[in-house]
């Protein structure tokens, strides 16, 4: 998502901040281009043009700093445009009752029955007690499908074949006798907004009085996802929106104007189709992806949920010792397979952001490469593993042979391997240089 409006977005701004100053002139220039690239996006008109207004106001008010180029000024003033735009700060659940219950309304296909299953999956790691019910009694295979979901999570399933309303007042009565934390209650949605849909959701939320309404919307909606949520919103009513799909090519205006529109802030996005692809929106990480600035806490955060502390720290002193064999080379690109596809995990490093930078590093870092790596090394015996010297020709042809490679690419592995163990030698030396000017090497590597 926000893919080509990024990129766009980023080519304005430094197309304006090459000026010295900006009169009015070039500003007015600058944001019509802004203002069109935002309709491009499908950000709601009434939306983008608010939003330019907005930025004008402040970057005609801003006195430049001396020694601050216009550039920062303006990436400043935009950035905080779309912070705003995308709900100021995140908001987490109110989980403040004993059950809690959280209603997902939404259109069918939205991806309400696969959030429904994320959310019990992210409330369970929290160490919640969740019960999940369906009132879908239209879509068999609905009820079906999350009851699957449910036992793949680990949390319980609650379903009787009975009205909308009873099933949902049963499954909070069977929450509070079970002792559980929280209900999690999905509903059933139509394709188009239809009015039969919206009074049962109403009379679901009546009837349960839940902490959160959740309105589920896929972020590939495009201009109808604004009159959509202020349908769900009137006539139901929501306490906040979960973004689905933001790994798909969608241009961004859902997310840029669901907030505005609706008042309502995006809680959390769903980025891939399997149970752990959900997280809690931070209107300030995705600003600052769309800028090109990276997310590094997100990125932070990826890493510490695979990687322990330990792990890393003896992979940092394994290095440090000189020590670093071809098994810990293994165990370095299964960790980095771990986190994601290498485009992702590319695209949260700051500067890295940028179209041509990202193809650059598409070329150097593709998903294949590093499945060949890792195909590689899974061939060798751990013997070679330990000792990659005893790798002769005739080992790296049944290396080869094994992994379904050629003799070229097991060498050059051995050779990329080569270069990292110089590298090392050469981070030895900087460590004891600057350990004799009272510098602590691993203090560099904190963030
Ligand atoms: P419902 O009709 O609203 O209950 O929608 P479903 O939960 O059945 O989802 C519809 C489709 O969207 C399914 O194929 C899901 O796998 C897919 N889906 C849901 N959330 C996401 C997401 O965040 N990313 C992607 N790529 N697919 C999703």
């Amino acid at each position: 998502m926000f893919g080509v409006l990024s990129e766009r977005l980023q080519s304005v701004i430094e197309k304006l901040g090459r000026k010295r100053i900006i009169d009015e002139k070039t500003l007015e220039e600058g944001l019509k281009e802004i203002r069109l690239l935002l309709l491009e996006a499908d950000v709601n008109y009434k939306v983008a043009k608010s939003i330019v207004s907005r930025i004008k106001e402040k970057a005609i008010g801003a006195r430049l700093p001396s020694g601050i180029t216009p550039f920062r000024v303006l990436v400043g003033i935009i950035y905080d445009e779309l912070v705003n735009v995308l709900g100021g700060s995140s908001s987490e659940l109110n989980l403040s009752g004993k059950p809690s219950s959280i209603l997902l309304i939404g259109l069918q296909g939205s991806g309400k029955t696969t959030t429904s299953a994320k959310l019990a999956n992210y409330l369970k790691k929290q160490g919640k007690k969740v019960l999940l019910t369906s009132c879908d009694i239209y879509r068999p295979a609905a009820v079906v499908q999350l009851e699957k979901l449910a036992k793949k999570v680990g949390v319980d399933f609650f379903f009787v074949e009975k009205d909308p309303v009873d099933i949902a007042k049963l499954s909070l009565e069977r929450a509070r006798e079970g002792d559980y934390d929280v209900l999690i209650v999905d509903t059933a949605g139509r394709l188009h907004i239809d009015e039969e849909m919206l009074e049962e959701a109403r009379k679901i939320k009546e009837a349960i009085n839940p902490q959160e309404v959740l309105f589920v919307i896929d972020a590939m909606m495009g201009q109808e996802a604004v009159n959509v949520a202020t349908a769900f919103d009137e006539k139901v009513g929501m306490t906040g929106v979960v973004l689905t799909k933001i790994d798909s090519d969608a241009r961004g205006g859902t997310a840029l104007s669901v907030k505005e529109v609706t008042g309502k802030p995006i809680k959390f996005v769903g980025t891939g189709e399997h149970i752990d692809d959900f997280s809690l929106f931070h209107p300030e990480r995705m600003a600052s992806r769309i800028l090109g600035m990276g997310d590094v806490a997100t990125l932070a955060e990826k890493a510490q949920e695979i990687i322990s502390e330990k792990e890393a720290l003896s992979f940092q002193e394994k290095l440090l010792s000189g020590q670093f064999t071809l098994e810990d080379l293994r165990k370095q690109l299964k960790l980095i397979q771990k986190l994601g596809p290498l485009k992702q995990i590319a695209s949260m490093i700051p500067g890295f952001g940028t179209h041509k930078a990202m193809k650059q590093l598409e070329k150097m870092l593709d998903d294949k490469r590093l499945k060949r790596m890792i195909a590689i090394l899974d061939s060798m015996t751990p013997e070679e593993r330990k000792n990659h010297t005893i790798i002769n020709a005739s080992r790296k042809r049944r290396i080869a042979r094994g992994s379904g490679t050629s003799v070229k690419d097991v060498d050059n592995l051995l050779r990329q391997f080569a270069q990292m163990r110089m590298a090392v030698k050469q981070m030895k030396k900087l460590q004891k240089k600057l350990s004799k000017k009272g510098i602590n090497f691993q203090d560099l590597f904190k963030f």
